[in-house]
């Protein structure tokens, strides 16, 4: 599921795309997608004739302003003596055409795609929505298993706010800061922090705590930080909080320069994203970690999931019965028999039996040991015939390289 990095992608890329153009009309083949309105026609109707100001992103939403839709008197310079802003919004944001401030969100979820395109390009069965612009190309919204949702929406003139359902609530309301805004320093994660008590992983999924990330990104951060995924907010030291801080917004970052990375069906409109080979442990149960070569970890948390390495990451003691209570609860019924031990050095948390491979990544295991096995033996009878006599020695060399 695309998170901050892809969508950010994403909107950037959709940004040098569609700027300035207007759209002239929607269709669509599955009302459900539209978030907004009741039919596809209705929706047609409210983004007909906008022209697109800008794209952004809010969450793991991407976030289309349309013409009238930046809060007006913002800037107060520049307007002309009947109030209108250069873009000729009138102080109430309306738009030259007298259309209400608004802006098109969509939501990719599981397999949302998005691609401009001519209008004469061939599509296929999955594309449920598509906004014809006035240049003749086409914005596509491509998503196999359809839960991704489109929503026009009316923005509030005085603060930009896009409001949805009757009263007029804040769609962006229940979500948290956005980890990469300037606003968001340590001081203020900390003091999100602190009153929480809750499970890192859990925590760092919740989209009300930090707006963005996902299982991809929590994963990663917690492994660069060295933090175990069951540990505690409450058992953080201000270290470790420092660590998680700097280590979330680097890997957001990174991902983000990396165009997002390219797992399952996700896809930016100029391509795909390289951030997955940079990936440390997200998916690569049984591999060696990259920092210490003890196989990744995985673990079920919050339903999700949950890669890490039992060594880098370790519970405090405090943590360590109310982890083992998380998975006895969570354990999947293939691991079952397995029990949790506690190492003398590092807690594992789950034994071979409960890792839970899944076929992908059992293969991939598979396959690197095998490849591992190969080089070891080849090693070998090279050392063997240089040596001759004193292969045994060169053997034990060999061995110790490997
Ligand atoms: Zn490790």
């Amino acid at each position: 599921m695309p998170e901050l990095p892809e969508v950010e992608t994403v909107a950037r890329d959709l940004r040098g795309l569609i700027v300035g153009a207007t759209i002239t009309g929607a269709r669509g083949d599955w009302p459900r997608a539209i978030a907004s309105h009741p039919t596809v026609e209705a929706f047609a109707d409210a983004v007909a004739g906008r022209r697109v100001e800008a794209v952004g992103r809010r969450a793991k939403l991407v976030v289309v302003e349309f013409s009238g839709g930046a809060a007006p008197g913002r800037d107060p310079a520049g307007r002309d003596p009947a109030g209108r802003d250069p873009a000729g919004r009138d102080p109430a944001g309306r738009d030259p055409a007298g259309r209400d401030p608004a802006a098109l969100t969509i939501h990719l979820k599981m397999t949302g795609q998005l691609f401009v395109v001519p209008a004469s390009a061939p599509s296929d069965r999955h594309v449920h929505v598509a906004l014809a612009l006035d240049d003749g190309r086409e914005i596509r919204f491509r998503d196999i298993r359809k839960f991704g949702r489109v929503g026009c929406w009316p923005r509030d003139p005085a603060t930009g706010a896009v409001l949805v359902g009757e009263g007029g609530a804040e769609l962006f309301a229940g979500h948290g800061p956005e980890p990469l805004d300037d606003a968001f320093t340590l001081r203020a994660f900390r003091a999100r922090l602190r009153p929480r008590r809750g499970r890192l992983k859990p925590l760092l999924l919740d989209q009300g705590f930090i707006a963005g990330v996902g299982n991809i990104y929590a994963d990663e951060a917690l492994w660069r930080a060295r933090l175990h995924p069951l540990r505690s907010a409450a058992t953080l030291r201000p270290p470790d909080e420092a660590r998680l801080y700097r280590e979330l917004r680097a890997i957001l970052a990174e991902a983000i320069e990396r165009r997002g990375s390219s797992i399952d069906d996700y896809t930016a409109p100029d391509g795909d994203g390289s951030m997955q080979e940079r990936l440390d442990v997200y998916q690569r149960t049984g591999e060696p970690c990259p920092r210490c070569g003890r196989p990744i970890r995985r673990i079920v948390a919050g339903a999700r999931a949950t890669h890490f390495c039992s060594w880098c990451q370790r519970l405090p003691a405090a943590d360590r019965p109310g982890a083992a209570a998380i998975l006895r609860a969570t354990r999947a019924p293939a691991a079952k028999g397995a029990r949790t031990t506690m190492g003398r050095r590092w807690t594992e948390l789950a034994a071979e039996g409960s890792l839970g491979l899944t076929p992908a990544e059992a293969e991939r295991a598979a396959a690197k040991a095998r490849a591992e096995r190969t080089r070891r033996a080849a090693a070998t009878r090279r050392a063997d015939a240089r040596a001759g006599a004193g292969g045994a020695r060169a053997r034990a060399r060999a061995g110790e390289d490997a």
